[in-house]
């Protein structure tokens, strides 16, 4: 198998160990079970054109426009309408991708490594280009409810979630433009979804937002 050419390692991520925890701690009681073997591991394997493989998360690292980081070689192509791209193949979890375009990912990873603390209102758009009415209800209700299931970890973050994105409020997540998706608001997304429910709920809520620059 190859290796990543950033880390060296085998080209591979463990799964989360959930259920295989519970099994351990039950295994110390009177079921008898045998501790669970070693974790799961899944394929975490770009290809890139230039032949290099990386690990997804290794490659945001490292990943500089349209040059390969290893090799220094053009990863960027032209569509057939024109339009520049960044093919490789892709192999993880998910399955086989072969000819995958990653360069709208790879701007957006590379727009919040340098914002991250847009990392919510852009979270929010892209539930409205999905159409996702219940992941947005949940976001504008309780902050963190349903992003975080563990909840130490969720104490743990709170004092660093607090500078970064306490200040987003329901009035930042409407009034925000995607600057690298042509100053798309929530409500254009949803309109260009088709999702109805979506922009009806995203413009009562601006309705009751007052003015801005005007106070009340
Ligand atoms: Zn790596
Ligand atoms: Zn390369």
């Amino acid at each position: 198998m190859s290796i990543c050419v950033a880390c060296q390692k085998p080209l591979e991520v463990e799964l989360e160990p959930e259920e295989y925890e519970e099994d351990v701690q039950m295994g110390g009681s009177s079921s008898g079970k045998a501790p669970a073997a070693a974790p799961e591991t899944v394929p975490d394997d770009v290809q890139l054109n230039c032949g290099c493989h990386f690990h997804w998360d290794c490659l945001l690292e490292a990943y500089q426009i349209t040059e390969c980081p290893s090799c220094g070689k053009n990863i960027a192509s032209t569509s057939p309408t024109g339009t520049q791209q960044v093919l490789c193949t892709l192999n993880n979890e998910g399955g086989l991708q072969e000819n995958l375009d990653i360069l709208p990912l790879l701007t957006e990873e590379s727009y919040l490594k340098a914002y991250p603390n847009e990392r919510k209102c852009r979270a929010f758009l892209e539930f409205c280009r999905e159409g996702d009415m219940q992941a947005i209800v949940g976001m504008l209700q309780g902050d963190n409810e349903d992003s975080d299931e563990d909840e130490d970890e969720d104490e743990e973050m709170a004092d660093d979630d607090a500078e970064g994105s306490a200040d987003v409020g329901i009035d930042a997540l409407l009034r925000y433009q995607d600057p690298i998706g042509e100053m798309q608001s929530g409500l254009h997304a949803a309109v260009q979804a088709q999702s109805r429910e979506v922009a009806w709920l995203l413009l009562l809520l601006a309705s009751n937002l007052p003015a801005a620059g005007v106070s009340a």
